[in-house]
């Protein structure tokens, strides 16, 4: 493939000028629509590794376009700020369904961002609205294991919320698999610019005054006033610039997969604290529900490598017969659980959005949510910087964010983290007071309606893109 050296420097008024003028110059960029991979493209570009001449010149530029790289990046596009994505994987590989076997609960507040980036309409013939939300210390009904359902349950109703009508639901599950697909349709349907696959090999904070570089692995340089790291928990931008973390094991993995049953679900999230640690059955469309089932790390080895005979024999005897029938309909896939709370969530022309700014145990299903409200906050304050003609990497623009962002993290971040230790274990005084601490907020109506609206993510001062409007410059 002939490669022809860049001019010294592209001076380009629009974001679409990348892709414009890497088909120009003839460096071998292609993008190419593969219906077959339900409408997701990808961008292969082959760039000499001499070539420093940013590639992409705008105003952010996104490390990581997974499902939270890709809401951030529709968000400030559609804003009207020139943005690129950069992800490591090629977005067909994302939406394969062996690569991520995870559902999601969603806020409704995250569903009022997706539909206003564009993603809802692809979303919603896969999403299940939660309708109740049952609670219960003990173990499954039905269940081989000695002692059944504790007396002990806690009733999360939708109605309570809108009492006299059915009700806005709970929240609404999809798998990770179509949230992806919707996503990059949204983005492909955008004209969102994203390199793919592309990894992420550094940054440079101070380019040139004003300006950072993301420096690829293939050499290729990507320039805005601000980086933004959206490249999971173990995000290597917060490494490389040093950001420090607070870590902590659960000691516990989960085993997550997607089971079929004989009789519907109603709708219904059922959250079984167990010793171990928490197995929850998450309603999908159809007679299909989610699994995510806690084990110490040794036993969820074992549920994870057993064969299908074996596994579904465990299946039976922990999920029970409620719902008549079950049996696996999906590989399984095994996560260990950790905590990693970032120190900071903002570096030098450097923000931290999702995973890369905390990862927190899945037990109440908030991690993504909380990735939805970066972006969402994020989007509001570099909006309003654009708008006044202010820095959109400076000190200034990016404490505006943290400190938004701060206080809703920590809680949600601590309530997760308080409620695996404190459900995951057999002590007997822990057991009796977790008892009595679920019988009393199912007995306080105000206690019921503050967790229904905090899972709704109905919390703080909420950003103009989940109260359903757009920002726009
Ligand atoms: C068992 C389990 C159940 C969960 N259930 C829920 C739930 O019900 N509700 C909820 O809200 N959350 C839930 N979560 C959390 C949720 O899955 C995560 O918060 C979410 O997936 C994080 O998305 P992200 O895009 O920030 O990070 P990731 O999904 O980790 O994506 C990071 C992206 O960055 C890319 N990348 C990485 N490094 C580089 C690089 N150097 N250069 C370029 N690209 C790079 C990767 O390819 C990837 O696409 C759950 C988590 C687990 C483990």
């Amino acid at each position: 493939m002939a490669r022809r050296a860049l001019p010294a420097r592209w001076v380009g008024s629009s974001a679409s000028w990348a892709v414009e003028y890497a088909a120009a110059a003839n460096v071998a960029y292609r993008l190419t629509l593969k219906p077959s991979a339900a409408f997701l493209y990808q961008a292969e570009r082959y760039v000499h590794p001499m070539i420093r001449e940013p590639i992409f010149s705008g105003d952010v530029v996104i490390s990581g376009g997974g499902m939270t790289g890709l809401t951030l990046g529709l968000a400030l596009h559609q804003a009207g700020l020139a943005v690129a994505v950069a992800d490591a994987q090629p977005l067909s590989d994302q939406a394969a369904p062996e690569h991520d076997g995870r559902s999601s609960a969603l806020a409704c507040t995250s569903m009022r961002m997706l539909d206003a980036v564009g993603a809802g309409a692809h979303l919603r013939p896969y999403t299940q609205s939660i309708k109740d939300i049952l609670v219960v210390d003990g173990r499954p009904y039905g269940g081989l294991k000695p002692g059944g359902p504790g007396p002990d349950q806690l009733h999360f109703d939708r109605r309570e919320l809108s009492p006299g009508g059915e009700g806005e639901p709970l929240g609404c599950m999809i798998e990770n698999r179509w949230a992806r697909v919707a996503l990059a349709k949204a983005a492909q349907e955008a004209g969102l610019i994203v390199f793919a696959p592309e990894r992420a090999s550094h940054m440079i904070e101070n380019a040139a005054p004003g300006r950072a570089h993301l420096v690829l692995d293939s050499g290729a340089v990507l320039e805005a006033a601000l980086i933004v790291a959206c490249d999971g928990r173990f995000s290597s931008l917060r490494q490389k610039a040093g950001v420090r973390t607070l870590d902590h094991a659960y000691h516990q993995k989960a085993i997550v997969l997607t089971v079929e049953h004989e009789h519907p679900h109603q709708g219904v999230a059922y959250e079984y604290f167990m010793p171990a640690g928490p197995f929850a059955i998450l309603p999908l469309p159809g007679n299909r529900s989610s699994l995510v089932w806690c084990e110490k790390p040794l036993c969820a080895d074992v549920l994870g490598n057993m064969d299908e005979a074996g596994f579904q024999d465990a299946l039976e005897a922990r999920f029970g017969d409620f719902l008549g029938w079950v049996k696996p309909a999906s590989p399984r896939w095994v996560h260990p659980l950790t905590l990693k709370f970032s120190e900071r969530f903002i570096h030098e022309r450097l923000a931290l959005v999702g995973d890369a700014a905390r990862g927190i145990h899945p037990i109440a299903g908030q991690g993504f949510n909380l990735g939805v409200r970066d972006c969402a906050a994020l989007t509001d304050v570099l909006v309003d910087v654009k708008r006044t003609g202010l820095d959109l990497g400076a000190e200034a623009t990016l404490q505006r964010y943290e400190h938004w962002r701060r206080t809703d993290s920590t809680a949600i971040g601590l309530g997760s983290h308080l409620l695996a230790l404190l459900f995951s274990n057999d002590y007997s005084v822990i057991r009796a007071a977790r008892g009595l601490g679920l019988s009393l907020v199912d007995k306080i109506g105000l206690a019921r309606k503050f967790f229904m609206r905090t899972a709704g993510g109905h919390v703080g001062d909420l950003p103009s893109l989940l109260r359903g409007k757009t920002s726009n410059l």
